[in-house]
């Protein structure tokens, strides 16, 4: 029906008699002449209404009204050249203009930047997708995984979909379940990941599996989640962790070259879980700042500060001179979130902070060297467990670090060894840090929070993009690690006795990784929210404000689930 579209057109083309369709992104009359601009996906291209008659039917039209466009395309003054165009060159002077489809007037205007809020954009994204930025999205969204899937196919892996609906295993996040009309009272859950089918696609033979994948997870949200999201997920056999960790350094390598033009240097830096906590504060770390943290347990403990010398550590972060407000910021935040008291000491020409008192001149002597402090800078201290009084320091790294220019604009790294279990006191037991499935570096289990498992996340500026690992292949060890992670022989066999089973059968070793397709797209668009590269997205509670959902069902249908509703709680 057309013969171009609305960003193809360009000085060569003057003289040739065409056809466009689109929408008007705007609409001018200048009495004499109507300029209307015309966009679709490709582009915007200038129409001019000249004749008496196409004025009357211009003055007709409006904003985002659809019309077809016959005309010649003509050369623009010189001093009429829009040059943000890539049309600005060529004008089409139409010939006839035809309405095919009228629109309301929209609820916010269809332009660059979003001026709506963001309730109104998701109310109507049909029409916010409309606007070039989010059509570029689009657009980066499919040349991604087009990038990935021609990467992976040339490296022999098969893409291979696995269930949705599937059983509720205890993979870490809340499950959402689907109930059942031909099994009443019985539930499907929505798979949170394919880990565990994409590990059968392995006892099956099928060597390298990969796939884009739905997962869901019923999780408190955040910026950076959704109840649904897509996975760039993968599964090799006969592998180990530099294999599968090359292989995705290649494939990343090749997104960034693909879709930005540049070249990322290979291999990415690694950091141990430990380093990571020690010197971040975080296991996913943007180390593209030198603000470190560091571990001053033994030097604090000579202090006379009572909190000091009774807790196990000590741990500083050391940062530029703050205000007595900002410190008091972050001292509100670490004990908002946290439930963390923060003391601190100010380097100037003399020494301040809460805690000055309690430091002899030859301990702040002591102190100042080990923390290489040379200028005017703050010392943030933070005392209690290890776990607790890093993080807390890493969250006040990760605030203070807000919208500072880093030195570099995409840092990749690997974090690995990460410990296996942790203690969990609300269980009074150990439970699996990542999932079950990761296979331990060591077999002495004697002390659980010690071993250490084959696991690396992929962290891109202090994000994490991924986590994999290399699995237990052995059913054995398998089921050893899910009691030590808590879980007992009839749970085991209700909720894992297929995998269990699958596992006796000849399993590979193998191992694999699921990396955040929606939060990568969000780096590499220059986002900061996943809502900006999803094309439908929920809101952070979960809602889908265009189709209303999650809404209520009709009775008819409840009974034919067999399901009658009875609200208890909020
Ligand atoms: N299935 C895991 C996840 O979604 C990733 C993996 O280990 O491959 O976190």
């Amino acid at each position: 029906m057309r013969t171009h579209t609305c960003g193809e057109l360009r000085a060569k083309n003057s003289g040739e008699n065409v056809t466009l369709q689109g929408w008007i992104d705007a609409i001018r009359d200048h009495g004499k002449m109507v300029f209307i601009s015309l966009r679709d996906r490709y582009g915007v291209t200038q129409v001019v209404l000249a004749d008496a008659e196409l004025i009357e039917k211009g003055k007709k039209l409006g904003g985002e009204y659809v019309v077809e466009v016959e005309g010649m395309v003509r050369e623009r003054p010189s001093d009429m050249r829009n040059p943000s165009l890539e049309t600005g060159k060529i004008e089409v002077v139409a010939s006839r203009i035809k309405l095919i489809s009228s629109s309301s007037v929209p609820p916010f205007v269809i332009k660059d930047p979003a001026t709506a809020k963001d309730e109104l954009r998701m109310k109507y994204r049909y029409l916010d997708l409309r606007r070039p930025s989010m059509q570029k999205n689009l657009i980066m969204r499919s040349k991604l995984i087009n990038t990935v899937r021609a990467y992976l196919l040339k490296k022999n892996f098969l893409e291979i979909e696995t269930p949705c609906l599937t059983r509720t295993t205890t993979e870490g996040a809340r499950n959402f379940v689907v109930p059942s009309r031909n099994f009443k009272g019985k539930f499907y859950s929505l798979a949170q990941s394919p880990q565990i089918y994409k590990q059968l696609l392995m006892t099956a033979g099928v060597d390298r599996y990969f796939q884009f994948a739905k997962c869901f997870r019923d999780e408190d949200q955040r910026a950076d989640r959704q109840p649904e999201h897509t996975q760039i997920d993968l599964e090799m056999s006969f592998v180990d962790e530099e294999e599968v960790m090359e292989l995705v350094e290649g494939m990343i390598q090749t997104i960034f070259e693909n879709i930005l033009g540049l070249k990322v240097k290979v291999p990415f830096q690694r950091l141990t879980y430990r380093n990571a906590m020690e010197q971040y504060g975080t296991d996913k770390p943007d180390t593209r700042f030198d603000v470190y943290i560091s571990d001053i347990t033994k030097i604090a403990k000579k202090s006379e500060f009572r909190i000091f010398k009774e807790v196990k550590f000590v741990m500083a972060l050391t940062v530029p001179l703050l205000t007595r407000k900002r410190i008091d910021e972050f001292s509100e935040f670490a004990l908002k979130y946290y439930n963390s008291r923060i003391s601190y000491l100010s380097f100037k020409e003399t020494i301040s902070g809460n805690i000055a008192k309690f430091f002899s001149s030859k301990l702040t002597g002591e102190l100042k060297s080990a923390l290489s402090i040379r200028g005017e800078e703050t010392v943030l201290f933070c005392a209690g467990d290890w776990k607790r009084s890093l993080e807390t320091l890493g969250a006040i790294r990760n605030k203070l670090l807000e919208g500072k220019t880093p030195r570099e604009k995409y840092k990749l790294l690997w974090v690995t060894d990460f410990p296996l279990f942790e203690w969990d006191n609300k269980t009074g037991s150990w439970a699996p840090c990542h999932h079950i499935f990761t296979m331990p570096k060591t077999d002495d289990f004697k002390d659980p929070s010690k071993v250490a498992g084959k696991q690396y996340d992929l962290v891109l500026n202090g994000i994490e993009l991924g986590s994999g690992s290399i699995r237990i292949h052995d059913r054995d060890l398998q089921e050893r690690m899910m009691e030590i992670g808590g879980m007992n022989r009839a749970k085991r066999d209700r909720e894992f006795g297929f995998f269990l089973s699958a596992l006796a059968y000849g399993t590979p070793p193998h191992g694999g990784i699921a990396i955040g397709l929606d939060r990568l797209l969000m780096i590499l668009a220059g986002k900061d929210s996943i809502q900006e590269v999803i094309p439908f997205p929920k809101t952070l509670t979960g809602a889908g404000l265009m189709e209303d959902v999650p809404s209520e069902i009709e009775n008819e249908k409840l009974k034919e689930l067999g399901i009658k509703i009875t609200l208890t709680g909020k």
